[in-house]
């Protein structure tokens, strides 16, 4: 009986607490894996040391927000290429749909960071609250010291995770054990408190408290999943047509009429949503497998084949009732939506290694500075004038020149600079007033605009980039 049929004034019914029991098997080890490496790059990446010179924190993996960079290894994404950003995240939603429409909903069940965390707190809860039968026994038993004990300790490391989780974040965005030390020492930004703090109440609520009642009613991700699934989408299901009819008692009279299924309820023990996959196809099922190899496990017990729950498309369902084997999973895997799907996400992948190799490490941007479009000097010379900024890409103080094309029309100056020589810093941007000057009575001077090109030279590395502009003459508007 559910609580809204006990009490027909409540709109919700209460949350049904759920003690997954420990179960091993193919699956389970997979996510085991899948676990220990996800959890420990993100708390270990910020921890790899890479040469970045003596202006930037040596830092691999590094999101430099005050100046807008991001630094992944030898990459470096600036602002004016958040086209590479674009580009990933276009290649991280097309990968999703790729394994969605293929697999299911396996990011759900394996590497989704809910799922992760959550797995994490149910690790520790076991270790040591124990295995479920005890846990319900626990949950079920009034408060005395044994209890409280055990409910502190719980506590006290799921705290402490949840402080690692949030103070490995900050550790992205600065240096980090420069970080640890300020923070230890009470002397860093009030914003890293705040953001350790948010996270840490986040992962403690989400992953300790709130499990699977994130995946089923707060994430929107499965009610959009289910438009890139079809019937040849591998995804869990129970082999109804040889489980059923399901029963416990083999001795029994009429035993020899039961199907495979021995109602032991192991599938739905293990679950972490708490759900029973003999049901059928449900929105709350992330597809982690851990039904599989509970089921498996009863199966070799009882001596009948492995795989009454198992990975299926709805397209062998049909097959399978009439005795015919299923497609191989080769076919479900290959089809014309997932080669679809991992030729655009190539595509993209392969246009940003090229855009990656062919970018120059020297930029420049050009604004004309157009309050007035131009000055009348007192011989007549025409001058316009144009905010130049020089971005240095590398880790060292670099020398450039500026220039403009055609030359024989056109004289520069850079304001504070001689023959148009700056040094610009080590990963920085540098902004130079520039003035570009037509003789009087040239036809620069006297036309509406005249087509201009300035020119930037790395001086040491002899490299050229330019940016193309107009000059307004005497006639301009
Ligand atoms: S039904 Fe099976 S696959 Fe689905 S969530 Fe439960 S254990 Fe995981
Ligand atoms: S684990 Fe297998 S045998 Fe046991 S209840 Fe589930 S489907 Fe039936």
């Amino acid at each position: 009986m559910s609580s809204t049929d006990q009490d027909p004034d409540r709109l919700y019914a209460a949350r049904e607490p759920i003690f997954p029991r420990r179960v091993s098997g193919r699956y389970r080890t997979l996510k085991w894996w899948i676990m220990g490496i996800t959890l420990g790059i993100y708390y270990l990446l910020p921890w790899l040391r890479w040469d970045r010179g003596p202006s930037m924190p040596d830092q691999a993996v590094l999101i430099d927000l005050a100046n807008r960079r991001f630094f992944f290894f030898w990459i470096e994404i600036w602002p004016h290429e958040f086209y590479f950003v674009a580009g990933l995240l276009i290649m991280a939603g097309l990968g999703l749909f790729l394994f969605t429409s293929a697999l299911g909903r396996v990011w759900c069940g394996y590497t989704c960071p809910q799922t992760v965390w959550t797995d994490l707190f149910i690790l520790t809860e076991r270790w040591i609250e124990g295995d479920r039968n005890r846990r319900i026994k626990l949950w079920k038993s009034g408060w005395d010291a044994h209890k409280i004990r055990l409910r502190v300790t719980k506590m006290a490391v799921w705290l402490a995770i949840s402080v690692a989780t949030g103070g490995a974040w900050v550790f992205y965005f600065a240096d980090a054990p420069t970080l640890l030390g300020e923070l230890v020492t009470l002397r860093a930004h009030p914003v890293a408190y705040t953001t350790i703090l948010v996270l840490t109440a986040t992962t403690l609520v989400l992953g300790g408290f709130m499990r699977e009642q994130v995946c089923i009613y707060m994430c929107p991700w499965p009610r959009i999943q289910a438009a890139m699934m079809d019937e040849d989408t591998l995804t869990i299901g129970y082999r109804d047509w040889r489980g059923e009819p399901r029963g416990k008692h083999r001795k029994a009279e009429g035993a020899e009429t039961l199907g495979d299924c021995i109602d032991c309820n192991a599938c739905v023990n293990v679950c972490p949503m708490g759900i029973d996959i003999r049901d059928g196809q449900q929105l709350a099922c992330i597809t982690c497998g851990l039904c599989i190899d509970a089921c498996d496990e009863v199966m070799e017990k009882i001596g009948k084949p492995r795989g009454l729950v198992d990975y299926m498309a709805l397209s062998d369902e049909g097959r399978e009732r009439a005795g015919q084997p299923p497609k191989p999973v080769w076919k479900h895997v290959f089809r014309i939506r997932t080669i679809l799907y991992t030729a655009l996400w190539s595509a993209v992948g392969v246009g940003l290694i090229v855009a990656l190799f062919v970018r120059s490490d020297i930029d420049i941007t050009v604004s004309p500075v157009r309050n007035p479009t131009y000055v009348t000097l007192s011989d007549g010379t025409i001058r316009n004038t144009y905010d130049v900024r020089v971005r240095n890409m590398q880790g060292e103080s670099r020398l450039f020149q500026i220039s403009v094309q055609p030359s024989d029309l056109f004289r520069v100056e850079v304001e504070g600079a001689r023959n148009g020589l700056v040094e610009v810093p080590p990963d920085a941007i540098e902004l130079n007033r520039v003035y570009v000057m037509a003789p009087p009575g040239s036809a620069a001077a006297s036309a509406q605009s005249t087509d201009l090109r300035i020119w930037l030279l790395d001086v040491e590395a002899d490299t050229r980039t330019y940016k193309d502009t107009v000059f307004n003459g005497r006639n301009a508007r």
